[in-house]
């Protein structure tokens, strides 16, 4: 069994003792496959090192399984773990890459070749085990790196951005194979990456982190449609999702409207009640709305106002059309493909209401 419990983990370096992991807490179900995500520096690395045992910590408790391991040293901690450098040795061959870890901890030579020649075959790269790592593409390389951690049969497998050396072609087949490596072994994997796609496509559970500080844990699903904060609505998603600045107010009949210098728009029932809830009748919100709940007149019914075409992109299916609505500000919107319009076209824009967000103006927490 292999569940990891993270107790208000600390991270502080140097003299200014500057916190970089602050009250990392979090437990992870057997089995479960987590992703840590956040932009560069926010301490994902230095997160997952502390649970490897590479790096000290400096104030709480991992748990593997129902151990205290802060003590251990890594070798003792049942888990493996697989980094962008992949390191391997050049004048080995694969196969010999693949047992370096078993042939140190001196197992028997019949052991060593099942469990290299198992790992060959889940990862189908039996074919090569001769090579040398000079004679494979990189995306064989990043296999045999895994290789040499699935032979090792831990029961927590840490990947620190092990994708990010691959080209983008590559790294959706990794992908990919990743989730099927991780049904296969039936191991915990915690996965370590700067990249939003990656976590939404592999993860059951995302962690998402800024400056040392779990922003929120939840599903992918959860995390796009329900993110707990302007941070974390705006990192996950792309095109990102739409932030317009505007005041809620109250109309004759009771109604509540976001309303900004060039539109106003009704509030639905349900997020009005949070609003009110809230005291931000006469107050500045921002409302957050996603691309795809952005369109052309025609598409829903209520909330039109009018925006200029600016540029487009072609993403094949989609297209993607910034529009400018004042405030300085682009609207992205998510339309067909073949959906035409001219430069500085004045367009008539509707927004899915039932589908915006509102966050508070100033410490950005969702509101609704
Ligand atoms: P991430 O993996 O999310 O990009 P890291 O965990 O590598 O971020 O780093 C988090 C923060 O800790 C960064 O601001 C980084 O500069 C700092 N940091 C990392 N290692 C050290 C170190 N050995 N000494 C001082 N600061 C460090
Ligand atoms: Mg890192």
């Amino acid at each position: 069994m292999a569940s990891i419990s993270i107790r208000h983990l600390y991270k502080r370096y140097g003299k200014d003792r500057q916190t970089v992991v602050n009250d990392f807490h979090l437990d992870i179900k057997d089995k479960e496959f987590l992703v840590f995500v956040g932009p560069s520096g926010c301490g994902k690395s230095t997160t997952l090192r502390m649970i490897a045992g590479l790096e000290e910590i400096t104030e709480g408790q991992v748990y593997i399984g129902d151990r205290l391991v802060n003590d251990l040293p890594p070798k003792d901690r049942d888990i493996a773990m697989v980094f962008q450098n992949y390191a391997l040795y050049p004048n080995m061959s694969v196969y010999e890459n693949i047992a370096f870890g078993l042939r140190l901890r001196k197992q028997p030579r019949h052991e060593i070749d099942l469990a290299v020649r198992r790992a060959a075959r889940v990862l189908e790269i039996e074919s090569y085990l001769n090579r040398k790592p000079k004679e494979l593409s990189g995306g064989q390389r990043q296999r045999v790196a895994l290789g040499r951690a699935i032979v090792r049969n831990p029961s927590v497998f840490l990947m620190d951005e092990p994708l990010s050396n691959l080209d983008a072609k590559l790294r959706v087949q990794m992908r990919m194979e990743l989730i099927k490596l991780h049904k296969t072994l039936g191991a915990t994997f915690i996965y370590v990456t700067h990249d939003q796609i990656e976590a939404m496509t592999m993860a059951d559970r995302i962690v998402v982190m800024k400056d040392g500080v779990i922003q929120q844990i939840d599903t992918p699903e959860a995390v796009y449609t329900s993110p707990s904060n302007t941070f974390v609505a705006s990192f996950i998603g792309s095109p990102g999702i739409n932030f317009i600045k505007g005041k809620i107010t109250e109309d004759a009949g009771g109604n509540l409207l976001f309303e900004t210098n060039r539109f106003s728009l009704p509030v639905p029932k349900e997020a009005a009640n949070v609003l009110r809830r809230h005291n931000k009748t006469n107050r500045q919100v921002t409302l957050g709305i996603r691309p795809e709940h952005v369109g052309p007149e025609g598409l829903y019914s209520d909330c039109v106002f009018t925006a200029v075409y600016k540029v487009s992109e072609l993403m094949g299916a989609d297209r993607f059309l910034h529009l400018d609505i004042g405030q300085d500000r682009l609207l992205v919107a998510r339309v067909d493909a073949y959906y035409r319009c001219e430069n500085n076209e004045s367009l008539r824009i509707v927004l899915d209401m039932s589908k915006a967000l509102f966050f508070d103006a100033d410490s950005g927490a969702r509101l609704t």
